[in-house]
């Protein structure tokens, strides 16, 4: 069931994003009322619901994390998603970034490779209404070839190198932001021009690593 949220939940999201968002820099009016909408108290685990809107990750087992706020509105924000954009998500995780790309876009496809965490976000973000985000439980490291081409993908879990192979899913002018490495990490965001690929490198981020075909080097 969705619980109304406290007046302390709407004071501290607010707080969010006026603190840890928009004070960092971020502007889009779009996204900021996307981190507004979407109810983070829901996608935490039960027991950490007094830390939804605490300036970081948190576990939502599995050894998995909900990524720090900022860093959603930031990597959503790097993807200038319009709303007639079709967008990618590897790594559902929480299913908190697929609500807020749900928000900006008009289908979002999102892959989670742990099936409970798949299940938990789809049942979450079903009981909020959401009409255009399509799941699959499952090893994202081949993207979504039937659903090709997206405007944009977002990939929330760490490659130790640039998954090449999903830019090839990429609309012309589509963007794809990626937290890369092993060790130290830092966001790439890519654009596709033309045949070619512009890169540019962002700012250093720590997600977990991405696991399946990715990893051992089968994709
Ligand atoms: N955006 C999510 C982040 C979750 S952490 C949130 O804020 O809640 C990254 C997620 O990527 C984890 O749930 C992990 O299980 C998933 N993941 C890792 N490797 C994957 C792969 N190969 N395919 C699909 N999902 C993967």
């Amino acid at each position: 069931m969705i619980r109304e949220s406290s007046q302390n939940d709407r004071r501290d999201h607010e707080r969010m994003v006026k603190d840890q968002i928009e004070r960092r820099g971020v502007r889009d009016k779009r996204v900021l009322d996307a981190m507004r909408k979407v109810p983070r108290e829901l996608f935490v685990e039960r027991h950490d619901r007094e830390f939804a809107f605490h300036d970081g990750p948190l576990s939502i087992g599995h050894g998995q994390t909900i990524s720090q706020p900022y860093i959603v509105a930031y990597m959503t924000e790097a993807l200038a998603i319009g709303s007639t954009d079709r967008v990618l998500e590897i790594g559902t995780g929480s299913g908190y970034q697929t609500a807020v790309l749900a928000e900006l876009a008009a289908e979002v496809y999102t892959i989670e490779i742990v099936e409970e965490l798949s299940a938990r976000a789809q049942k979450v973000l079903g009981e909020l209404g959401y009409s255009n985000i399509h799941f699959r439980a499952g090893d994202g490291s081949l993207g979504w070839p039937e659903a090709v081409p997206f405007n944009a993908i977002m990939v929330t879990a760490a490659p130790d190198r640039t998954p090449e192979r999903f830019l090839e899913q990429l609309a012309e002018g589509g963007r794809m932001i990626v937290p890369v490495g092993s060790g130290e990490q830092y966001l790439e965001l890519l654009t596709r021009r033309g045949g070619a690929v512009e890169r540019r490198e962002l700012i250093g981020v720590r997600f977990v690593p991405m696991t399946g075909r990715i990893q051992k080097g089968e994709a």
